[in-house]
Parts: C-alpha cells; sequence; structure tokens
C-alpha cells in the first residue's frame, strides 16, 4: 500500500500552518512552525509564498485537509465521490466521512496524540471497535459502537498519557467517554465538531471543475 514516507512538518510548512501530525511535539518550541516560520519548505520557500486566489486556494484547502487527516489522494477522492452521491451538503458530508474513520475516532477520543500514531494503533491491531479487533483505519464507526483499547495494551505508556491529556483538553460532543478506558458514539459528527478553519467548499470547487 502506498504511504507518506518523507518528513512530516514539511507538509504543514507547505500548507503554512499546524497541522498537528507529530502529537506533543506540536505544542512545543520544537515544533518546526514555531521555529521556522510558516514559508514553504526549501531553500526558496520564501519567495515561493504568494497570494493565492482561485485554482490554486482551492488546491491548497484539498491539500491541507487531506493531509490533515493523513491519507493519499486516491482514497481522498473516493470518499469526495462517496459524499457526493449522499444526501446533504457534498462537502459537510465529506468531512463527516474523514471524521467518522476509526483513526480519527481514536485521536479525537484521546487514545492517541496524533491521526498518525491513532493509525498505527489501529494497524497494530491495539483497538476494539465493540469488542472486535479493528486494524482498518478507514472502517467508518456509527452511532452506538463502543471504541475501546485491548486490555493488554492500556498499560501502554502512549496510550496511557494521550487519555490522560485527552481528558483535559475535552473531547467532541459525538464521542462520550465510558468509565475505564473507552468511548462510545453516541451520536454522528457534527460540523461544529470539525476544524472551523476548513473551508469544504473550496474542495468542492476544485473536484466539481
Ligand atoms: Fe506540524 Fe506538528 Fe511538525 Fe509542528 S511539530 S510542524 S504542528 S507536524
Amino acid at each position: 500500500m502506498a504511504r507518506y514516507r518523507d518528513a512530516v512538518c514539511r507538509l504543514c510548512r507547505r500548507e503554512g500552518g499546524k497541522l498537528f501530525l507529530k502529537g506533543d511535539r506540536c505544542f512545543k518550541p520544537s515544533c518546526a512552525i514555531e521555529r521556522r516560520g510558516t514559508n514553504p519548505p526549501g531553500q526558496h520557500g520564501a519567495a515561493r509564498r504568494k497570494m493565492l486566489v482561485g485554482y490554486g486556494q482551492q488546491l491548497r484547502e484539498k491539500q491541507k485537509v487531506k493531509r490533515m487527516y493523513f491519507i493519499l489522494e486516491k482514497q481522498f477522492r473516493n470518499y469526495f465521490d462517496k459524499a457526493l452521491r449522499q444526501k446533504g451538503v457534498t462537502g459537510e458530508n465529506l468531512l463527516f466521512i474523514l471524521e467518522r474513520r476509526l483513526d480519527n475516532a481514536v485521536y479525537r477520543a484521546g487514545f492517541a496524540t496524533s491521526r498518525r500514531q491513532a493509525r498505527q494503533l489501529v494497524n497494530h491491531g491495539h483497538v476494539l471497535v465493540n469488542d472486535k479487533k479493528v486494524n482498518i483505519p478507514s472502517f467508518q464507526v456509527r452511532v452506538g459502537d463502543v471504541i475501546t483499547i485491548k486490555e493488554k495494551s492500556q498499560t501502554n505508556a502512549h496510550v496511557d498519557a494521550a487519555w490522560q491529556t485527552a481528558a483535559g483538553r475535552g473531547r467532541p460532543s459525538w464521542l462520550t467517554a465510558d468509565s475505564g478506558v473507552g468511548v462510545s458514539v453516541s451520536s454522528l459528527p457534527t460540523r461544529q465538531d470539525i476544524d472551523p478553519n476548513i473551508n469544504e467548499q473550496l474542495i468542492v470547487e476544485l473536484y466539481s471543475k
């Protein structure tokens, strides 16, 4: 399976803002955006920063969201096609599909400090949905699902630290913390649960050309 192997902080610098791909480090002074600013990566990065309009703006918005959820173009495009076939507002449908991915739910629940770390937990079989192991990061969670971490993995230092910090940071309204280490999907995500800085309409315009 294709996968991104380059330095992830380059992605944040390319998109001109934090995408929070490295967990705790994203909140520390060692974050590349804090140290090097928001100029695009590369020797002539500063010279490449320009005011974007039209296609350029739409493209950057699509790339930002795709990188934020850390998925590749083909799968992102498939999600858009699926969103287009659903009733409702296509841009919002797209965000709801992304939000309901299991790796995102694991991150938003607080089992991991980034979506990348959450994906690794899922891939390595540490995550249970309704007491059954699910190792497919793109699995779509549904209302009523209960997401937990395998008992043996609950003592994992990374999981424990992430769970403690998530309690202070807060969880989205569609995930309810159960007693112990687990969350249940109490409702479907709404637009208010998703980053307000995303302009999904630009993505719809890009793919509708
Ligand atoms: Fe982006 Fe996090 Fe790297 Fe900062 S530390 S540049 S927010 S991935």
